[in-house]
């Protein structure tokens, strides 16, 4: 059992009346006992004077000690207990509000990065490659034909179809890029420091990963495939003028006929 330091320092007072409340019936008895040798009528007035001072510091001993114990402890103790309730529901509360905060940054479904937090990181990386003068890439990924997934192999399915993607993407990213899920089946990775030739070799990557994990709906192994549109940062243009190129990439490979990467 732990004490609070209130409740400490109550018993090192209490020690301390008892021990003044020991050595005052000590001083007494002592007292007692030497009070025959005396036989001076003046000397044995100054002893029964000298009784009754420690009589009366023993009877206020006794009252400090039963304030204490039955009045001062218990205050201290209510305390104690309400400054620990308050110190759980401090820390309760801030647990609760740091999953809320995990919560409204993440996606449900995958537990990866959502639009929200997609949206902020982009505008930071830009800011601040804009200092260092890095180029950021930006891939931008949306499932092909999902909707028939849907309606072929039902809605469960076509969810564990976006986390099988996300897992994907996951694994595959850098410690440093933002793989999102920025809502459907449409996906995006931030990828600072990475140029052109490079960004492209890594969208090829991930999009032959992606068609090459199969997903498992009922009996059948179902394989999904994506297509991809990146963009370079140009060094200048806002994040939603970066984004909307990179966009515009992916509707291309779109009408190209899917499941290819377009820059
Ligand atoms: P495209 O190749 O042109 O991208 O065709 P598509 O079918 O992938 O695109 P479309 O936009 O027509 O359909 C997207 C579908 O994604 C429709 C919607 O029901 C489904 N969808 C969106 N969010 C979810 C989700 O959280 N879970 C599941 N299972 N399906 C979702
Ligand atoms: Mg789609
Ligand atoms: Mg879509």
């Amino acid at each position: 059992m732990r004490f609070h330091r209130a409740e400490s320092a109550f018993f090192i007072f209490i020690i301390v009346v008892l021990a003044a409340g020991l050595v005052t019936a000590r001083a007494y008895a002592f007292l007692h006992a030497l009070a025959p040798s005396f036989t001076r009528p003046s000397r044995i007035a100054d002893i029964v004077y000298l009784n009754e001072l420690l009589f009366v510091v023993g009877v206020l001993l006794a009252t400090a000690l039963f304030f204490g114990v039955f009045f001062i402890y218990p205050l201290i103790r209510k305390q104690v207990r309400e400054e620990g309730k308050l110190r759980a529901m401090t820390l309760s509360l801030s647990e609760r509000s740091e999953t809320l905060e995990q919560a409204a940054l993440t996606d449900a479904l995958t537990g990866m990065q959502n639009r929200r937090y997609f949206d902020d990181a982009l505008k930071e990386y830009i800011a601040e490659f804009r200092r260092i003068g890095r180029p950021v890439g930006l891939m931008i990924l949306d499932l092909d034909h999902f909707k028939q997934v849907n309606d072929t192999y039902g809605h469960d399915v076509g969810d564990e179809v976006l986390r099988v993607v996300a897992n994907c993407l996951k694994n595959m990213t850098r410690y440093h890029d933002v793989a999102a899920r920025l809502g459907g089946e449409e996906f995006a990775v931030v990828t600072p420091n990475m140029e052109s030739p490079v960004l492209e070799r890594f969208a090829e990557r991930i999009r032959k990963a992606i068609e090459a994990t199969p997903v498992l709906a009922g009996s059948t192994r179902l394989r999904v495939t994506t297509s991809v549109g990146l963009a370079v940062w140009d060094g200048k243009e806002a994040a939603e003028e970066f984004f909307r190129r990179a966009d515009k990439q992916l509707y291309k490979a779109k009408r190209q006929g899917r499941n290819r990467v377009c820059a």
